[in-house]
């Protein structure tokens, strides 16, 4: 079960990994992308930290608030496809507020939004591996850093890396990455 304080605490956390790693995700985008990754992530999750400063302890506002923000600032491929998971989320939320649930909503609506399935090198390819692990209750860091470094055989099928072709091939998926940074920061809220 997941409250409005864990998700703020969660929020943060995720904020200073990436802020910590907004050079080293823009330097994964450069070979495959745009090199924007970073910084799209660092602008939308400061967004992020500000809103939720001044948001009531509610789930569902605060899910939706982290949305918002998301869509409004990251901007790129990645804006659209993490405010659809959070707003997925706020909407789960009304009817539960297991984790597995929320994150089980999420998936879908980044799935449906971004047409991608898994073994696409995308950050479709983390987000299965956790959900799948938090279910088994096995989430560890090994695990989630294990599913990021997956990515890097993959052939991108869909995104900017796919344009690429067999050329994406021994690349970090950084939208897989910073996914990462996401749920090893969850998995210190909720352990
Ligand atoms: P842009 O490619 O527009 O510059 P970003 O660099 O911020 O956007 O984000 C790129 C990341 O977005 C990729 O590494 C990948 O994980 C993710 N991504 C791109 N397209 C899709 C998609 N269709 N479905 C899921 N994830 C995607
Ligand atoms: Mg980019
Ligand atoms: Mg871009």
């Amino acid at each position: 079960e997941l409250d409005a304080t864990q998700l703020k605490k969660w929020m943060e956390l995720f904020s200073k990994k990436i802020t910590a790693n907004e050079k080293y995700l823009c330097e994964l985008d450069a070979p495959i992308g745009d090199s924007d990754h970073g910084f799209n992530m660092k602008r939308g999750m400061d967004a992020v930290v500000t809103k939720l400063n001044s948001a009531p302890d509610e789930l569902t506002i605060c899910l939706k608030t982290i949305a918002m923000a998301l869509i409004s600032t990251v901007g790129g491929a990645s804006g659209p496809l993490y405010g659809t998971a959070f707003l997925e989320m706020a909407k789960e939320s009304q009817k539960s507020n297991n984790i597995v649930d929320l994150l089980e909503a999420a998936l879908a609506g980044i799935k449906k939004r971004g047409g991608a399935t898994i073994g696409d090198k995308t950050m479709v390819d983390v987000w299965s591996v956790v959900i799948e692990a938090i279910k088994e209750d096995a989430l560890t860091t090994e695990k989630i850093e294990a599913a990021v470094l997956a990515t890097k055989d993959m052939i991108a099928k869909k995104g900017r890396a796919s344009y690429l072709g067999e050329r994406s091939i021994n690349h970090i998926d950084p939208g897989s990455q910073s996914s990462g940074y996401l749920f090893e920061s969850l998995l210190e809220v909720i352990n």
